[in-house]
Parts: structure tokens; sequence; C-alpha cells
């Protein structure tokens, strides 16, 4: 689409030996003429797939199964961060990603997170002593478990790939009022689905589920903080123990792409039932669909028995 840009110095050789070499269409204008995406993680790529539809060629920078949080990037991601057309991110989620952007994408990269409208903290999430102490100020990423925060991040994609390519501008926009109908299909079934639950207390691995427990009525009582990888201390597992008792939570969800051994501790602990919820970092073969929606769906299914709704 654009005419090649300078690289920064990280990248250009690698893009030199890999537009020279390989021309298999990772990263730089494809020879298709659609639009090159490069997309930081699972949710976004999904969102830039159904609002770019044809018209565009999406590449997620983290690889199926793997977990984003701490995702780092080798050289010819960087190569593909710096030869796509747009990059699409969440500013702030993935430091690697960000600096990426920052050397060598500054004017082809839609940061996501002012459309996400992203409003909760740590220490917001739950009235959490147990938040990792330096997760306080960072706010909550994952806006893609609320599906109307969703849609809106979608609308974002589709005004800057119109900016972009303005001559498909009419068919982004139609593309995402289509991605915004499934959503606000989705946000209807949860908020029925959710309306009439006998436990409120939400116990997640990490705290993923903030926005989504906020839109429909629950509260999260997260093991770990914002990320997955912060191992709970003894005093912390004390705490959330504690809470799981008072609260009468029938169920602990563990997740898909990180070691359920401290969820499975919990749930042996508090005689909770164990059941898996998936934050939709990543799709793989272990996922309970095959995308966003799918898994959405199954999502509210282990939360209507989880949560004992009526
Ligand atoms: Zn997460």
């Amino acid at each position: 689409m654009s005419p090649r840009r300078l690289l920064g110095p990280a990248a250009a050789l690698v893009a030199l030996v890999l537009t020279s070499a390989c021309g298999s269409g990772l990263g730089g204008s494809a020879d298709s003429g659609k639009v090159t995406v490069a997309a930081a993680f699972y949710p976004l790529e999904y969102a830039v797939s159904q609002v770019g539809g044809d018209l565009v060629e999406v590449q997620s920078l983290t690889k199926p199964g793997a977990e984003p949080h701490d995702l780092e990037l080798n050289p010819r991601q960087v190569a593909h961060v710096a030869l796509a057309d747009l990059v699409v991110y969440e500013k702030g989620f993935q430091p690697a990603v960000d600096d990426a952007v920052r050397s060598e994408a500054r004017h082809t990269a839609l940061d996501v997170s002012a459309a996400a409208r992203l409003d909760l903290t740590a220490a917001d999430e739950t009235e959490s002593a147990h938040a990792q102490h330096d997760d306080h100020a960072a706010k909550d990423p994952h806006f893609w478990l609320d599906p109307l925060r969703y849609a809106d991040v979608g609308d974002a994609i589709g005004a800057e790939l119109g900016r972009r390519d303005p001559a498909h501008a009419a068919e982004y926009t139609s593309n995402a009022k289509a991605f915004r109908a499934t959503m606000t299909t989705l946000d209807r079934q949860f908020r029925s689905g959710l309306e009439q639950c006998r436990v409120k207390d939400l116990v997640t691995a990490h705290a993923a589920f903030g926005y989504l427990a906020r839109a429909y009525g629950l509260t999260q009582q997260s093991i770990t903080g914002l990320t997955p990888d912060a191992e709970p201390s003894p005093a912390a597992l004390a705490d959330i123990t504690d809470r799981i008792r008072r609260s009468g939570a029938a169920t602990v969800y563990a997740e898909t792409l990180v070691s359920e051994d401290v969820a499975r501790t919990l749930a042996r602990e508090t005689g909770a039932r164990l059941a898996v919820l998936d934050p939709l970092e990543g799709i793989t073969t272990a996922s309970a669909g095959r995308d966003y929606p799918s898994v959405m769906r199954a999502n509210l299914a282990t939360l209507e028995a989880g949560q004992e709704c009526s």
C-alpha cells in the first residue's frame, strides 16, 4: 500500500534480508495490494480480520498459545512491525511492542487504549490487599472481555483503516458495524445469562475479567494481579482463600494459557469446583471455540454454571 518508509536501525538490515530473500509477505506492502497489518495479540488480530475483511492481511505478533503479557519480539517480528502498513497495539500492555512501535512504527501505529476507555486499575479490581504493589497505578488492559468496549475498538480500527486506505473506507465502516452487531448480541446474552446469579464473587486466576465483571454485576476476586506470571505470596493465598470461604463462591476459575496449579489448590482448600474461564489472550486447540465469539459463548455457559445463575 504505502511507499516503503525509512526503517529504524534495528529492523533495516533484517527487512532488507527478508524482502530480498523470502518475499513471504511477512511485513511490507503485500504484492496482493492488501493493507498489511501487524496486530499485537489475538483479540486485536480478530478485530482487524473482521473489520478489514479481504482488504487486509493481518498477522498477530503473539503466536497462538503464547501468553501475550510477557511477549518478546524476535528481529523478524520487529521487521514485521517496521514494514506493516499498520500496527494495531495496546500501549502499556506489552512493553516489547511499545518499544518496537516507538523505534520502528511511530507513524503507522494505532494504539487502541483510548477507544477501549481503560478505566480500571489493579487497585479497583478487588479491594485487594494482594495486588502487586507496582500494579496499582497500572490500567487493566483486558478491555476485550467486555464486548461493548471491544466493539468501540472495532470502530476505531475501521476508522484507522479508512484513513490509510480511503478508497475502501465505506467497506471498513460497514464491517465495523457488523462487528458491533455481533458484540451487541453477545453483550445481550451475557446480560440476561448473568442477571440472576447466586454467587456474585468471581474468583479468577489473573485479574483479566475486571471489565466483564463490572459490565455484568459480578465482583472479581483474582488470585494474582493483572499479569498471570506473578506468583501469589503465601499471605495473598491465605487472603484469597479466606475471601472464597466468606463469599460462598462455588467455583474457582483457571485459565487456558497458564498453569492451573494455584487455582486447583485453592479449589481443593475451599471445597470449590475448578472450571476454566478463557481470557481470550490467544486461541489454541485447547480453546473452547475457534474464535472470539464462540469462546465467549463457552465462557458464558461456564459462568452460568459456576456462578449458579438461573
Ligand atoms: Zn491478561
